[in-house]
């Protein structure tokens, strides 16, 4: 964890409680009080019916790989050790789709529609990552 060598995320206003709720292992999204869109990334109003009027809610954790690739090269150096390391498109029980990585299996066992569940990272003392595993 203290020799943690990959980008952190970039905290902003927006993402704030995004943030906050990793580190408390919550994956925490936007909901709008106007129509219900439950909206990724975190944005001042809702894309969907421009609402600033909104809630937040906590994610049960669990989803299906929407679409993945496997990555053979490291175009940062701090991933070079996870090669290959597989990256997916999440598609969340409550509607969102966020990227992150299929940990927990081999990048050969990695599909379309498998049901995930989330698997959290402590990569420093302020972050933690949400991950994905097979759910099983
Ligand atoms: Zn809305």
């Amino acid at each position: 964890m203290l020799d943690y060598n990959k980008p952190l995320p970039k905290v902003n206003a927006d993402n704030k409680e995004f943030w906050a709720g990793c580190k408390s292992h919550e994956l925490r999204f936007q909901k709008c009080k106007g129509c219900g869109h439950i909206r990724w990334p975190a944005s001042i109003i809702c894309p969907m019916c421009y609402s600033r009027d909104l809630q937040w809610i906590v994610a049960s954790g669990k989803g299906k790989v929407y679409t993945f690739a496997v990555y053979h090269v490291a175009y940062h150096r701090g991933f070079e050790n996870d090669l290959p390391y597989t990256v997916a498109d999440v598609e969340l029980e409550e509607g969102p789709h966020i990227l992150s990585n299929i940990v927990g299996c081999s990048h050969h066992e990695v599909r379309c529609d498998m049901p995930v569940v989330l698997s959290w990272e402590d990569i420093t003392e302020e972050f933690s990552l949400p991950k994905f595993r097979p759910l099983s």
